[in-house]
């Protein structure tokens, strides 16, 4: 990618500070731009950020970073190297998964070690896991080209698609038909299931080329960021500061102003015109269009259109610091629900919180002691949760649901738990919504519960405004680290073709 010189210097704003935010600016800024990121909040990382409470840390967000070269090419395109910014290391077990029968499969990374694990409960399915495996490889070559490392914005990325055998990529059965088709062994079909979750969609409903993300943490491996998450926003903000962004914390974006189709600048709630020459939404997708566009800059069809895009799940996050720790817990722990249908449609059908649920922790003292006083705990633990739908009172809801889940945690093995609890947060949708401003609190931008979500997402380029670009999770590719920074790269990609 490159520039040519008329273009160098260009005045950049960002609205954001989150992943999609803080990989753009570097990128552009990168390129010789003059960047500037606008933040309402007061620190930089939006979802990924960190909790320190009386000797404990907790990593609010994500805690699984998975394709780091996504994340090392970026700084490569900055003309730097990314290990002299951060360290990550992948965790043996990927993930330790708890069954309502009794039943722990510690999965691991190595093909071998991970057989011998099966092979204790299901030895009719070591080959399925493997095989199963290599499918999802295959599914991620046939299609990764064409929808993830393809803006899907214009009729030469559009031809990418013409080489996809639709059929090859499993896009009109479900992840779940799929999982229930090639897999006997009952546990290992909620674990491959699971991984759906990962961009906030339902395996009964989203399709099948979704079995590619087990594909990423299983066979590309998943890994966790040495002193936590927070490091890759550091790492971004460094790398940025670097390179000439400057950055302006608890300043909300009120409004894109646009004339002729083309962006002017951005209004500051404090009344302040910036000027530039382009502007990058960070922002939720949805609130970029339908509040921070006004009505004769977007038309009320385009407006009527996203507002119908199906959220991703939101989350209820729990934060425990706990003066206990517990032998049987590893670093990533999945309690599953005994009724995995059931529970998805709680969340996406009937829009409440599971009675049932599964259960992730995050109990990051178990690798870097740390993160927790001697002989404790930090657990950070997520539920998912429907999107904001008006059924719930959050504020009276969360401190039910949190006791409830105390008490479900004590059933399935974590005794004393209550009574250990010496710091305790809770993240709700409500608080998703007014922390980020993420469509009804959703966690991963859009939900995949379409064969044709891939399609819907905002493209990283706004039609009908020349100079207005989308980033972030809400946006295609999609959710998750490694499809957000994809969607900076696709953004910056994008502004040099118009050029
Ligand atoms: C609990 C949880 C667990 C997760 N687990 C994982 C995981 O393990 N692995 C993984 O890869 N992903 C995970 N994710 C998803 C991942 O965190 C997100 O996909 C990603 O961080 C989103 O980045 P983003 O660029 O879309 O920006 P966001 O994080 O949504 O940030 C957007 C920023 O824009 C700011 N903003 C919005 N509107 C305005 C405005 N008008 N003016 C100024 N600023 C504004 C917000 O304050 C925010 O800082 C998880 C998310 C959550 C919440």
């Amino acid at each position: 990618m490159s520039l040519s010189n008329k273009d160098i210097g260009k005045r950049i704003i960002v609205i954001g500070a989150g992943i999609g935010g803080l990989a753009s600016a570097c990128l552009f800024a990168a390129q010789g731009h003059r960047v500037s990121v606008y933040e309402k909040n007061s620190t930089p990382g939006g979802k990924m950020q960190q909790l320190k409470k009386n000797g404990y840390r907790f990593d609010t967000g994500p805690s699984l970073f998975t394709m780091p070269f996504q994340l090392e090419t970026l700084f490569d395109m900055c003309g730097e190297k990314l290990e002299n910014y951060l360290l990550y290391t992948d965790l043996k077990p990927l993930t330790r998964y708890f069954f309502q029968d009794g039943l722990v499969f510690d999965n691991y990374l190595d093909k071998e070690e991970n057989a011998r694990e099966i092979q204790k409960f299901a030895p009719e399915s070591v080959d399925e896991y493997n095989k199963f495996l290599k499918r999802a490889e295959k599914i991620y070559h046939k299609t990764s080209h064409a929808f993830l490392f393809n803006p899907l914005y214009s009729f030469r990325d559009f031809k990418k698609l013409k080489y996809i055998d639709f059929l090859g990529i499993n896009a009109f059965s479900t992840v779940a038909q799929k999982v229930d088709k090639k897999i006997t062994s009952p546990h290992l079909r909620q674990f491959f299931k699971r991984f759906t979750t990962y961009n906030g969609s339902s395996p009964y409903k989203a399709p099948a080329t979704l079995n590619v993300i087990p594909h990423v943490e299983l066979n590309q491996g998943g890994f966790y960021v040495k002193s936590g998450m927070i490091q890759i926003v550091e790492a971004l903000v460094k790398l940025g500061k670097k390179l000439g962004v400057q950055f302006h914390f608890n300043q909300i974006v009120h409004q894109i102003s646009v004339e002729n189709d083309r962006v002017k600048g951005i209004n500051l709630k404090n009344g302040t015109f910036v000027e530039s020459d382009a502007v990058i939404a960070n922002s939720d997708a949805t609130d970029t269009i339908l509040n921070l566009l006004s009505d004769d800059a977007i038309s009320n069809s385009r407006k009527a259109k996203q507002s119908k895009i199906e959220p991703s799940c939101s989350g209820f996050v729990m934060m425990m610091g706990c003066r206990k720790r517990w032998s049987q817990l590893r670093h990533h722990n999945v309690f599953f629900s005994k009724d995995y249908k059931k529970e998805f449609e709680e969340i996406f059908d009937e829009k409440h919180l599971p009675q049932d649920p599964t259960i992730y922790i995050a109990n990051t003292s178990w690798s870097d002691p740390a993160d927790a006083p001697e002989n404790s705990s930090n657990l950070f633990v997520l539920v998912n949760a429907p999107y904001i739908n008006g059924n719930q009172n959050w504020e009276e809801l969360s401190e039910k649901y949190s006791s409830f889940i105390i008490e479900e945690l004590e059933r399935r093995g974590l005794d004393g738990l209550e009574k250990s609890i010496e710091v305790f947060e809770i993240i709700n949708p409500k608080d998703f919504l007014e922390l980020y401003r993420s469509n009804r609190g959703s966690i991963y931008g859009t939900s995949s519960n379409n064969k044709f979500s891939a399609f819907l997402r905002p493209k990283n380029k706004l039609r009908g405004i020349h100079n207005l670009y989308l980033v972030g999770g809400s946006t295609h590719p999609g959710g998750g680290i490694p499809l957000v920074i994809q969607s900076a790269f696709n953004a910056l990609e994008l502004m040099n073709r118009s050029n």
